[in-house]
């Protein structure tokens, strides 16, 4: 082979190297910095997060299953309750509406345990208000089957209802109102004392709901055969004691609320409270009628829960309609006023 043949042959072999070499510096150049902007977002936006969440108080919180008392701050608290109570899937403004009664329900809450016991608030729906964090918030969406685009999105959503009401709460008079919610109620909610009795209040009267028939679980039916409806009964109240199953077939709803629920049945010659017979038979709400069939009575419910202040559900119909937070909390909650704390 001639001479000036093989040194052609290295040059191009020389240079064929370094431009391979060249170009594995540059990418792993360039992938390196775009980790480095990627994680200077990231930083950015924790920062943003922690100067927007932490600006707040502390909370002492109560997790029941395991009886331990976690401090935290308010908007992570609050970030924890709107996903737990409120599907993530409703309109912005209805999860904002959700976000300021659930505060409002925390601050009444710490009013409440000022002498203190040393918690300010617990993780039982049914006492105080449920609560998840993050990780179990995640997962259970996971569960649901959510992506993972549609699980930021939720969150992302549920981190704005937070901070875009930062500090509001629902007042009356100049005091925060008792923040009653529930998920579903057909036509008209529920006056306070209409249902547990006690003092009428101003704000918690019984106003129209429109609700779009179109969610899960907003009418159901239970079936209680005459002998567990007697049983229960007299198990609940011994007063009762005389009942006897084939009473169940004249049982007959004899009053309503002025909203349309059920208020009262009555079985041989005993009165019955709906929202008694709601609790002992798990009973959606007391919107329902009764059928007999054969040995059972059937409940036909409409709505979820005890109807009383914001529906969830109506919540978002009227968002969907274009009101927003203020208007919906203004509309289950009659003359209040949303205000800033101090
Ligand atoms: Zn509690």
């Amino acid at each position: 082979m001639k001479k000036w043949l093989v040194f052609f042959y290295s040059i191009t072999c020389i240079l064929i190297i370094v431009t391979v070499v060249l170009f594995c510096i540059n990418f792993f150049k360039e992938r390196s910095a775009k980790k480095d902007i990627a994680e200077e977002e990231k930083k950015e936006e924790e920062e943003k997060n922690i100067i927007e969440y932490k600006a707040n108080q502390t909370i002492r919180v109560k997790l029941c299953k395991t009886g331990e008392v976690v401090a935290m701050d308010i908007n992570d608290y609050l970030r924890g309750v709107v996903p737990a109570e409120m599907p993530p899937y409703y309109d912005l403004e209805a999860i904002k509406a959700q976000a300021v009664v659930a505060r409002t329900f925390t601050y009444k809450r710490i009013d409440a345990h000022a002498e203190g016991d040393g918690i300010d608030i617990c993780d039982n729906y049914a006492h105080c208000q449920a609560f998840y964090n993050k990780d179990q918030i995640i997962a259970i969406w996971k569960r649901k089957g959510y992506d993972d685009e549609t699980i930021k999105k939720y969150w992302n959503n549920v981190n704005e209802a937070v901070v875009s009401t930062q500090n509001e709460v629902i007042k009356y008079n100049g005091q925060l109102i008792k923040a009653f919610f529930h998920a579903s109620s057909p036509v008209r909610t529920e006056s306070v004392e209409e249902i547990w009795g006690g003092e009428k209040l101003p704000y918690l009267v019984s106003v129209e709901n429109e609700e779009s028939e179109d969610y899960d679980n907003r009418t159901s039916k239970v079936e209680v055969k005459f002998e567990d409806f007697v049983n229960k009964l007299k198990e609940d109240n011994n007063s009762r004691a005389s009942l006897k199953t084939e009473d169940c077939k004249s049982v007959k709803i004899c009053d309503y609320t002025t909203s349309g629920r059920v208020k009262n049945i009555q079985i041989a010659n005993i009165k019955v409270s709906a929202e008694k017979l709601r609790t002992l038979f798990g009973l959606r709400s007391t919107n329902f009628t009764i059928e007999i069939k054969d040995n059972s009575l059937v409940f036909n419910v409409v709505g979820n829960g005890h109807g009383v202040g914001l529906s969830q559900v109506g919540a978002d119909t009227y968002a969907k309609k274009g009101y927003s937070y203020r208007d919906i909390i203004n509309h289950y909650y009659t003359g209040v006023q949303i205000t800033k704390l101090d």
